[in-house]
């Protein structure tokens, strides 16, 4: 990963803990969490500020003077890139659409896009609905931020459809060896939450690599799929994976047993729990005062909690939890926990 400039803003390697409690409870594999909810000071950090790390060399080197990003009105990403837009002394323009279909009125005030706006971030809502691709109303935000006299830099929803969206992952799956040769424990199962699948893709380059250099044993990374648009999320977890196992020169294929993702926790919306959601964040959140959020986390653990006990993941396994933040969205869901 050394060939890819990276500009920091993490503390470092994010904390790797066993969740005693929760491992007892289950009855089964040990479970771990690797914590991306802590992983920076910016605004509360999580899955994206790791891929901005490696987005950011390209947006300073580019001259541009305002970063463009698109989510929902809870995004966890455009939060994050408010944060790196206000730490880099840039203009942050966020176009905040309306992904999840739930009338709680205070939606568009609390939560991640209140610390948008508390970050300076030029935040416009936009009544479309749930797509993880390319939007026209992004689109139209770089249009006008050009047409103002701005120079936009683009980053598409999640980080994931740019070119260097995989690369942050990729490098957690080396921190994670690392941390394992210091923990004197092997991961063989990693349980992650996908929806715009640059995560979860870099990931499997990043493991497939460390694979191919002759350092790690068989394990499996488990996609759980929280977008409830299960087909389109797997064909872009590929198209990342692939691109970013040929960026950081993997040398072969991937095989199709190490794009896995798994459907039957998301519901049938995204953004909307389901009661194993909910049952979930309870758990994680009165067992080990871990808490987990309604759109990802919450889903991706109900997926470990039942992998775990059916036995799917087997007693003997030593399961890595990627905890990929996603808090702040909790404020816009209290009538979920009333
Ligand atoms: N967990 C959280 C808290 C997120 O904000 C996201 C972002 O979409 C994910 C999981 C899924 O990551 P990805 O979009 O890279 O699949």
């Amino acid at each position: 990963m050394k060939q890819f400039p990276r500009h920091p803003l993490t503390f470092g390697p994010s904390p790797v803990h066993p969740l005693e409690r929760l491992s007892d409870h289950l009855g089964g594999a040990r479970v771990w969490a690797k914590r991306e909810d802590v992983n920076s000071g910016l605004a509360f950090g999580g899955n994206k500020t790791r891929k901005l790390e490696y987005i950011v060399p390209d947006v300073l080197a580019s001259g541009a003077d305002t970063l463009v990003s698109i989510g929902g009105v809870q995004s966890n990403h455009t939060r994050q890139v408010a944060a790196v837009a206000a730490r880099l002394g840039l203009k942050c323009r966020l176009v905040q659409e309306h992904w999840v279909d739930r009338d709680y009125p205070e939606n568009d005030k609390v939560g991640n896009i209140l610390l948008s706006r508390i970050m300076g971030a030029d935040v416009r809502l936009d009544p479309s609905g749930f797509d993880i691709g390319i939007r026209r109303s992004w689109e139209d935000a770089l249009a006008d931020v050009e047409a103002a006299g701005g120079k936009p830099y683009a980053i598409p929803a999640g980080a994931s459809e740019h070119p260097l969206g995989g690369l942050g992952f990729a490098n957690w799956a080396f921190e994670v060896a690392e941390q394992e040769r210091q923990l004197g424990v092997f991961f063989d199962t990693v349980v992650v939450c996908t929806v715009t699948g640059s995560t979860h893709a870099g990931m499997i380059a990043g493991f497939a690599a460390l694979q191919e250099s002759g350092d790690g044993r068989p394990r499996r990374v488990l996609g759980i799929d929280a977008s409830a648009t299960p087909d389109r999320t797997r064909a872009q977890v590929e198209r990342i994976a692939t691109n970013t196992a040929t960026q950081i020169e993997l040398g072969r294929d991937l095989r199709p047993d190490e794009i896995t993702l798994l459907e039957g926790w998301a519901g049938d919306l995204y953004g909307i729990p389901v009661e194993s959601t909910v049952d979930a964040i309870r758990l994680s959140g009165r067992l080990e005062g871990m808490i987990i959020d309604p759109v990802y986390e919450g889903k991706s653990m109900a997926g470990l909690v039942d992998l775990v006990t059916s036995g799917e993941i087997g007693a003997d396994s030593t399961v890595l939890y990627a905890h990929l933040g996603g808090q702040p969205a909790l404020n816009a869901y209290p009538d979920v926990f009333a």
